[in-house]
Formats: C-alpha cells, sequence, structure tokens
C-alpha cells in the first residue's frame, strides 16, 4: 500500500450512485459517515435503532444540495435474531438489487473493569452488539454485496482493539474480534470483488467517547467529521484491491 489513507484527497461525487449501508448511523461517527457520503453522490442506507435520530439524519441529508434520498432500515442489534437480519437483507435486495458498501459502525462500550469482576451478561451484550451482528449482517449481506462490481466491507475498530488494555473488557475483546473476522473475510473473498478492512477512528468527540473518558476536556478531540477521509477512501473505487488491511483514522 503506498498511499496513506489519511491523505487522501477526493472528489465530489467520488462516490455516485453506490448504495452504502452504515450501522449506528443516528449519532456520532456513523451520522457523519452518512452525511458525507450522501454529500458525496452514494444512496445510503441509515441503520440504527432510534426512528426519530435516524429521521433527523434523513432530512439533513434531504436538505443537502443533489443528494439521493437515504434509507432507513430500522434494527435494534442487542435482541435483532436471524429473521430480522434476512427480512434486512431481502428488502435491500428487493429495492437496490445489490450493494456496494457495508460500515460496521454501531457499537456499545459496555463496563469499564478488571475481568475477575466483569459482569456476564454485559460481556454477552457488547459482544453481541459488537461482534455477532457484525457477522450476521454481513453474512445475509454477501448476495448483495456479490452484485456490486467493487464492494467494499469496512469494521471499526479500536486501539485497544490491537493492543489489550486492562478493564476495557469485552469492548476490547470485541474489537480483536472484528479485526480477526475482517481477515477472514478478506482472505475468503481474495479472488473476489469484494474487499474488508478495518479502521481505527482514534479518539473522538462523541458520547461513546464521553462515556469511556467523562473527565477529560474535549476541546481538543477530533469531531467526527474531521476523521472521515480513511472511510471515505476504502468506500471508493480508489482503494479497488485493498483488503485485509488495519487503518487508524488518524495521525
Ligand atoms: P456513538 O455512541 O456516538 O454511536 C454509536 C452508534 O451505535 C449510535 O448510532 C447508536 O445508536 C448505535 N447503536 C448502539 N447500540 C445499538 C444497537 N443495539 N442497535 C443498533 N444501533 C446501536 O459512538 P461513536 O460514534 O463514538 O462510535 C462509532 C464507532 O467508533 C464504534 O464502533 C466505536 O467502538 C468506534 N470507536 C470510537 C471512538 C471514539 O473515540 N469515539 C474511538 C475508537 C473506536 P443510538 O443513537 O440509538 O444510541
Amino acid at each position: 500500500m503506498t498511499v496513506d489513507p489519511r491523505n487522501y484527497k477526493y472528489a465530489d461525487f467520488l462516490l455516485k450512485d453506490r448504495i452504502i449501508m452504515v450501522t449506528g448511523a443516528s449519532d456520532g461517527i456513523g451520522k457523519a459517515l452518512a452525511l458525507e457520503v450522501a454529500r458525496l453522490g452514494a444512496k445510503v442506507i441509515l441503520h440504527g435503532r432510534n426512528k426519530k435520530k435516524l429521521e433527523n439524519v434523513y432530512d439533513q441529508i434531504n436538505k443537502i444540495k443533489n443528494t439521493l434520498r437515504p434509507s432507513i432500515a430500522l434494527l435494534d442489534m442487542s435482541n435483532a435474531i436471524a429473521d430480522s437480519y434476512i427480512t434486512l437483507a431481502n428488502s435491500i435486495e428487493n429495492e437496490f438489487g445489490r450493494l456496494d458498501g457495508l460500515v460496521h459502525n454501531a457499537a456499545v462500550l459496555g463496563d469499564r473493569f478488571p475481568v475477575e469482576h466483569y459482569d456476564v451478561v454485559t460481556w454477552q451484550k457488547v459482544m453481541h452488539i459488537n461482534v455477532t451482528s457484525g457477522f450476521a449482517l454481513t453474512q445475509v449481506l454477501l448476495p448483495a454485496l456479490r452484485q456490486s462490481c467493487d464492494a467494499s466491507i469496512i469494521f471499526t475498530s479500536s486501539e485497544v482493539g490491537r493492543v489489550g488494555k486492562a478493564y476495557w473488557g469485552a469492548y476490547a475483546s470485541s474489537k480483536f474480534a472484528i479485526e480477526g473476522l475482517s481477515q477472514v473475510l478478506a482472505d475468503e473473498h481474495r479472488h473476489s470483488k469484494i474487499r474488508s478492512n478495518c479502521i481505527n477512528p482514534g479518539a473522538t468527540r462523541t458520547n461513546m467517547r464521553l462515556e469511556a473518558f467523562p473527565g477529560e476536556c474535549r476541546d481538543t478531540l477530533k469531531a467526527p467529521n474531521e476523521i472521515l477521509t480513511p472511510y471515505i477512501f476504502l468506500l471508493g473505487p480508489d482503494s479497488c484491491g485493498v483488503t485485509g488491511e488495519s487503518f487508524n483514522a488518524q495521525h
């Protein structure tokens, strides 16, 4: 890889007519990404669990000049069952016939406790939302991704998903798991048009960051719309052939 995706420069309408799903598009990084991807000409499928918040993003996109009308995919990953994922995938296939980008962004933080004291139910919930949902969604959407001539899957990782850190329990383990899942997918599709990569957004000014570090000064943190360049690189044509890699969104 010669291009550093953080320094990538892109033109308006880079993603013209691509169909891209962003999970957790109701807030934070997912919301900022959905807005940018729409601005660049893509049809965005906004996934989330909160209809009101998603409708707000929907309205914001419609107010941007020359954007395609987005779609809303409502699914609470904490209690979704296999059928919920199949129904979602069927509606995407029926409506669009293909999917060009799938950004796994939705996640929860869970507790920050030593493993010895980590609550098992919380562990299961974090792993379910952060890992199993990503697996289940990817599995049902592979037929739609296969219909694309340039399909890109992105998993949102974390620094603690690359180097283990005390007290980050299920969250850190879930991020290690998706790094692995992304590599497995990349290897399985090495000879196809589907690529899979991870991005660690780095410290970003969102609700999750506030939950993790309530006492920190937030002024120096990057805003979600300042860390999107590597996502855009990986969703667009210039990253064709890039697969099985892990990137940082910040220097
Ligand atoms: P936010 O908490 O702002 O956003 C999380 C998103 O996930 C929201 O849209 C939220 O929906 C959605 N979500 C949570 N639980 C569920 C669920 N059960 N079903 C469906 N959607 C759900 O977090 P960030 O924007 O900070 O995080 C985005 C990604 O970036 C995550 O994967 C996170 O781990 C990662 N990350 C963030 C960093 C940071 O500093 N911010 C650093 C490293 C990684 P709702 O709006 O309804 O709550």
